[in-house]
């Protein structure tokens, strides 16, 4: 097809056979669809890339990863996993890059496979799927993971995952079996990782690694809309020499992940600038195609449409 342009898409789920067996209750039951789907890595998942017109998947483990495991399972289960997604990299380097499961059940082992991963297996940086049994990740025990992406230079996504059971039973526990996306793409999803971001900004961690980078997926669930007012809360709060403004801003990347909406992206330009925006899917969970077909009508100029669709992605993912 002439003139289209090449397009990345980096929050894009597998599902790895041996990881799924320790998964228990909500988290180990799947629509059939996307079941399959998750547990191809191979010509059926590139198939339905070329049918939608997506050059490279940057693949990650779907939720909720390593993270509601004991430290040794997670720290065993990461290694293999990540051993593996490297084959599946490396059988189709041209439509594929990969994000590291990482156990953060085991922070300083979460930080050496991390390392071990970006260094050993080529690996773009990691995901972490909500809270680690129980725990934000601004916890001080996690900064160990902090400190090794920051000196490796790479991105930590921070992706969702259900809700802190507390939570489910204060706040959604009436309305879930009539609307289970009520703990998931619906709200608590969103919720729970927005959450998880402001905590990251309150914590300090930037202020110790000035060059760590995190990525949010759903174009930031809902904190770039929130931005103004967040910040002019925490203004009241100040206690560094940053605004929460600032530290999202410099610190923070978004994705379009299952959220095709020209609203949302121009909101994302107006607060935090294109440079900062990436396209992504969140395949199998949504359809490439839908996805795809946004791209040939977003309200971009060509220069900030490449900006989404690849250059910012080659920039921080060093591709
Ligand atoms: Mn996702």
């Amino acid at each position: 097809m002439a003139g289209k342009p090449y397009i990345i898409a980096l929050e894009e789920h597998y599902l790895d056979a041996e990881v799924k067996q320790h998964y228990t209750g909500s988290d180990a039951r799947q629509a059939p669809r996307v079941a399959e789907r998750l547990e191809d890595v191979g010509q059926g998942r590139i198939a339905d890339m070329d049918a939608a017109g997506i050059d490279l998947q940057v693949l990650s483990h779907a939720n909720p990863g390593l993270q509601k495991m004991d430290g040794d399972t997670a720290i065993r289960l990461a290694r293999a996993a990540n051993d593996r997604l490297y084959e599946t990299v490396r059988a189709h380097p041209d439509r594929f890059a990969a994000f590291a499961a990482i156990p953060t059940p085991a922070p300083a082992a979460a930080a050496d496979e991390l390392e071990r991963a970006v260094t050993q297996l080529g690996f773009k940086g990691a995901l972490v799927n909500g809270l680690t049994n129980g725990l934000f990740l601004d916890d001080k025990r996690f900064w160990p993971i902090f400190e090794r992406a920051a000196a490796l230079d790479v991105p930590l996504y921070l992706h969702p995952a259900i809700p802190h059971p507390a939570v489910v039973e204060a706040y959604y526990k009436d309305y879930v079996d009539k609307f289970p996306s009520l703990l998931r793409a619906a709200w608590g999803f969103t919720v729970e990782t927005a959450t998880q971001g402001v905590r990251l900004v309150l914590s300090g961690v930037f202020d110790a690694y000035p060059n760590l980078k995190i990525i949010i997926g759903h174009f930031g669930e809902g904190l770039p809309f929130l931005l103004w007012r967040v910040n002019m809360g925490f203004e009241r709060d100040r206690q560094g020499s940053k605004s929460f403004r600032d530290a999202f801003c410099e610190h923070f990347y978004v994705t379009t992940s299952g959220f095709f909406s020209d609203a949302a992206l121009l909101h994302c330009m107006m607060e935090m600038g294109i440079d900062r925006i990436m396209f992504s899917v969140d395949y199998p969970f949504v359809d490439n195609a839908p996805g795809a077909e946004w791209t040939k009508t977003l309200p971009l100029s060509p220069e900030d449409k490449e900006k989404l669709l690849n250059g910012n992605a080659r920039r921080l993912l060093k591709l």
